[in-house]
């Protein structure tokens, strides 16, 4: 006798609800969902509402096309969709949804009601399921539209349910989710209710910008450049990101955005870090709202049934893509910044910024300076020239434009070294006020932006040295650099071993020939040792450039006049002038402005 056979086909409401575990996992997976239903119908306006963190209540309502009946009873089947009718149709998708699963797995685990009109129609179609059974379909008079309640999610799966964290936690994923959408089409008007109360109402025919500042302040948007870049295979890159000064200690305000789809892509985040290189301490992380765009058929986003994740075709062209877009707008090449705010002023918030005048009594005496010079950064336009004041006397007061900035990133039109105070920091006079300016900071950037531009035109110019300079190091050290030695003379020093764990270096690389050969030696293999790990060559010459920093003079040391100003003029020709490698300010920037507001002189 034979058994009875083991197999069974699942009912088709078990298996909408067993796949709806993939598409909805909990309450902002639903918001998500019927946001971007709404986005596909070509909505003006979308408002959502939630109570109970969603468990209660989730209403989506749009003024998009709408649907008929016939229409409307399709939409709630597995698998119906109006937005493609073959597979290869996916390549070239340009809807948010395209899988048929959303509104099938949504009415499986809820109350669900669907309520929509089609444009021109002049009645429209009341649908509830309860838990994947329909129970009725009604003619409505309703607006032209959709509207879709779903009540008591998960009702009946209660695995589900039980994993359902609390109100405060969902509410905190339905806000991002609205968030995420908000940004991604800041064209749309949306507004979200929680629990009876309007939390945000966004207006029809945003921008980027005006939704930034009502989603996040304008604070953030104060701080940020606008980024454009076109990067090779038609990679497109827009959006606004943080200036340095801003960053955060986590990545939540990080937004990426390919072909209007909010994604996570590991590569992106790498690129985002990369970017950024050289302008961020350790562990601090920029605020970026970026938007991609490349051709649909280059992008895979079907890996996913939620499609947060994508694929890209030439991810690295993608990511080069990305990198020169956000070193192009940090180095404020782009004039453009969001809420006109220039990078300039934005240093007057740096932490360690004086605070309000706390002025303890100091005994005065006059100070031994050395005679003041005003000076002009030598690559400014000829037509700023003008400002230059005579030498030795007090500079002219600055012209109106003086702040303006745009066109050139240099700091300030002209300075003039008043001196170093405290054996330490270094005063400046400029066109807008004062600045006070750290020269260990100032160096480690020097260094590393002249040391780096070396690095990127190919072959860096070696100087042979007078004197050769023996370098005497420990085992460890020696063994470190015998196996970078490669790399060090394809970088210009020239190197060559002297006994046992001695080095002779006789020629460095042009930009640091100024440095004493032991100590750039010892940064070198002392950044290398921290940073550990291999990379790829970009990764190796960033931890060089890295270590060639470290060689920078001592935060203390005293500076001849002339040194100074060979300083401030290397300063003002870096492309981002105001932190170090590693993120500590280099200049804090005093206004006369902001004088003369201390002094009560308005
Ligand atoms: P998908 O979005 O992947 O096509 P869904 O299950 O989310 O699958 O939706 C099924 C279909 O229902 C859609 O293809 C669309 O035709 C229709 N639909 C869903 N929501 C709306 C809406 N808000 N307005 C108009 N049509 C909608
Ligand atoms: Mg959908």
């Amino acid at each position: 006798m034979s058994e009875a056979p083991r197999i069974r086909v699942l009912p088709i409401q078990t298996a909408n609800k067993i796949a709806a575990g993939e598409v909805v996992d909990r309450p902002a997976s639903v918001v998500k969902e019927l946001m971007e239903n709404a986005l596909d119908a070509g909505a003006g306006q979308i408002d959502v509402a939630v109570t109970a963190g969603g468990r209660k209540l989730i209403r989506v309502s749009d003024d998009g096309h709408g649907m008929g009946r016939e229409d409307a009873l399709l939409a709630v089947e597995r698998h119906a969709t109006s937005k493609i009718s073959a597979v290869d149709d996916i390549e070239r998708i340009a809807t948010l949804g395209f899988r048929g699963e959303a509104l099938a797995a949504i009415a499986s685990v809820s109350r669900f009601l669907l309520e929509t009109c089609a444009r021109g129609e002049p009645v429209g179609t009341a649908l509830a399921i309860n838990g994947g059974q329909r129970q009725d379909v009604q003619e409505t008079g309703c607006p032209h539209g959709t509207c879709i309640s779903v009540r008591d999610l998960f009702f009946n799966v209660p695995a589900r349910r039980k994993f359902l964290r609390t109100q405060q936690t969902e509410l905190f994923h339905i806000r991002d989710t609205f968030i995420v959408q908000a940004l991604a089409h800041p064209e749309t008007g949306m507004s979200l209710t929680v629990d009876g109360r309007e939390t945000y109402r966004l207006p029809q025919g945003d921008d980027l910008a005006s939704r930034i500042r009502l989603l996040f302040g304008p604070d953030l948007l104060r701080r940020m450049v606008a980024v454009a870049g076109t990067g090779a295979d038609a990679v497109a890159v827009t959006g606004l990101v943080s200036l340095p000064s801003a960053s955060r200690t986590d990545r939540n305000e990080q937004y990426v955005f390919v072909n209007g789809r909010p994604v996570a892509a590991a590569l992106l985040s790498y690129a985002i870090h990369q970017g950024y290189a050289g302008s961020l301490a350790k562990g601090r992380h920029p605020s970026v709202f970026l938007f991609l765009e490349m051709p649909p058929e280059h992008v895979d986003v079907n890996v996913h049934p939620t499609k947060k994740e994508v694929r890209f075709r030439h991810a690295g062209r993608v990511r080069d893509a990305v990198i020169a877009a956000l070193q192009q707008a940090l180095a404020g090449k782009h004039a453009a910044t969001a809420g006109a705010a220039p990078p300039f002023e934005d240093l007057s918030r740096f932490p360690g910024t004086p605070a309000p005048a706390a002025a303890a009594q100091q005994p005065l005496h006059i100070p031994d300076l050395p005679p003041a010079r005003a000076f002009q950064i030598p690559h400014m336009p000829p037509d700023q020239q003008r400002e230059r004041p005579p030498g030795g006397s007090p500079p002219p007061p600055a012209p109106e434009t003086a702040s303006s900035g745009a066109g050139s990133q240099a700091p300030w039109k002209w300075c003039r070294v008043v001196g170093q105070v405290c054996g330490r920091y270094v005063v400046l006079e400029t066109g807008d006020g004062m600045v006070m300016m750290d020269p260990r900071a100032a160096h480690e950037r020097v260094l590393y932006e002249q040391f780096s531009a070396a690095l990127h035109d190919g072959s860096v110019p070696t100087q042979p040295l007078l004197i050769p300079e023996t370098v005497e190091l420990t085992r460890r050290d020696a063994q470190r650099l015998r196996r970078h030695a490669a790399l060090l003379t394809e970088m210009g020093f020239g190197l060559s071993e002297f006994g046992a764990d001695s080095y002779v270096v006789d020629a460095l690389p042009a930009c640091l020939a100024a440095t004493a050969a032991t100590r750039l030696i010892e940064s070198i293999l002392e950044a290398l040792d921290e940073a550990g790990g291999r990379g790829d060559r970009a990764w190796w010459q960033e931890q060089l450039a890295r270590g060639v920093c470290r060689a920078a003079v001592a935060h203390d040391q005293v500076l001849s006049l002339q040194e100074l100003e060979q300083l401030v003029v290397d300063l003002a020709r870096c492309e981002m002038p105001y932190t170090s490698p590693s993120g500590r300010p280099t200049l804090i920037l005093t206004s006369l402005q902001e004088l003369n507001r201390k002094f009560g002189r308005t």
